[in-house]
């Protein structure tokens, strides 16, 4: 049997119709880059994630870095955030010429603890900026608080999380914004690199729409210096159709994790394996990450053998990357952080796995232990 880490190709199959159709009204158009196929896009991706307003752009980095510069934040700035994530949330901050600060994450979501913020605030601090990583928001109410009360700027990524729930809000609508990526493997995928920014600001609104431009506005008359951050309509239209069947695809993930859960607790893992802990209201499952006790490199090596797909999110945790050596930094400076880099490890997840592969992802891995 064959278990691929990810498995993109049945969901096209599924879906190929409607996605040819749409796609061919783009090239018979011959408009390619924004334009009203985006602009219906980012209204529907504002009211999924219970926001006013949304701006479509490039990337899930580039929503990141365009909610960054029209916060104005930069040289001198610091803006505290997770070391247990994707790179480009620290290279975001780190281009536009401010600081990532790392708190440690919690040992059972892998998301950042709220309690060590407090004290990394300084009068340097402009912004706090929660990962909800695999797809469960991060605990936003104490995060929420304590922004407010020091008067900072909450820039969510949720590249992971779209659609996930923090008390039966949002991800996207809880902080000043909402950064979601449309990378090909998260929940809902592009043909491509494609992103969007949700706010609930005008101004903000306003300001992301005009950085996304390089700046102008009008055409030709820059009062800002932004990028080419903008999305191809083709993405537009590809994304338009998926969203229709995200939900769908959502519960099938849920559905997945839970039947994840029933193996292990029928196989007798639980008192080694340590499954995901499900702290926010909807978790919607972008990766289903375990914690091993031991011999985690090995395991994959085993499971690749017996031809499973798996992945490491992350092997190295951000404070200990060679590029940010600068930030000085050290081994044992976020303890959580980096024993999760050393002992999680990601199932396949996507939603069309069937349940006999799954079974035998488990039985193989209670092979290899016991
Ligand atoms: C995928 C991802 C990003 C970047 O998104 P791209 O669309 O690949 O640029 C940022 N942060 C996190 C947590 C991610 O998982």
């Amino acid at each position: 049997m064959k278990v691929p880490f990810l498995e993109l190709k049945i969901q096209y199959k599924s879906i190929k119709h409607e996605i040819l159709e749409a796609t061919h009204e783009i090239y018979e158009s011959q408009q390619f880059i924004l334009g009203s196929k985006v602009q219906e896009l980012e209204k529907r991706i504002a009211a999924y994630s219970q926001s006013p307003y949304a701006v479509a752009v490039s990337s899930g980095t580039d929503a990141l870095l365009t909610s960054l510069m029209a916060s104005d934040i930069g040289p001198g700035d610091e803006v505290i955030t997770s070391p247990f994530t994707f790179f480009a949330t620290i290279g975001s901050i780190v281009r536009v010429g401010a600081k990532p600060v790392f708190v440690d994450i919690r040992e059972d979501t892998y998301n950042i603890d709220p309690s060590f913020l407090e004290e990394k605030i300084t009068t340097r601090t402009k912004a706090i900026m929660p990962v909800h990583l695999f797809g469960q928001c991060a605990d936003m109410d104490p995060i929420l608080e304590v922004a407010k009360r020091k008067k900072l700027l909450v820039i969510e990524d949720a590249a992971q999380a779209i659609g996930a729930e923090y008390k039966g809000k949002r991800a996207g609508s809880l902080g000043d914004f909402g950064c979601f990526s449309f990378f090909p493997s998260k929940n809902l995928g592009a043909f491509g690199d494609a992103g969007m920014v949700t706010t609930h600001s005008e101004k903000y609104f306003h300001k992301l729409k005009i950085l996304r431009v390089h700046g102008s506005g009008p055409k030709y008359y820059h009062r800002l210096i932004g990028g080419n951050f903008r999305m191809d309509a083709l993405q537009a239209a590809v994304l338009l159709v998926k969203l229709r069947f995200l939900d769908y695809w959502t519960e099938k993930r849920q559905a997945n994790a839970r039947f994840y859960f029933k193996m292990f607790h029928e196989e007798g893992l639980t008192p080694f394996i340590k499954l995901p802990v499900v702290r926010s209201d909807r978790h919607v499952f972008n990766q289903f990450v375990i914690r091993v006790p031991e011999r985690r490199d090995e395991l994959r090596k085993y499971l690749a053998n017996a031809g499973i797909g798996t992945e490491v999110y992350y092997p190295i945790p951000i404070h200990l990357q060679e590029c940010f050596k600068y930030l000085g930094y050290r081994r044992g400076d976020f303890p959580v952080a980096e024993a999760a880099s050393e002992k999680t490890i990601a199932l396949p997840i996507y939603p069309e796995i069937e349940r006999e592969q799954q079974a035998y992802v488990v039985k193989k891995i209670k092979e290899f232990y016991m």
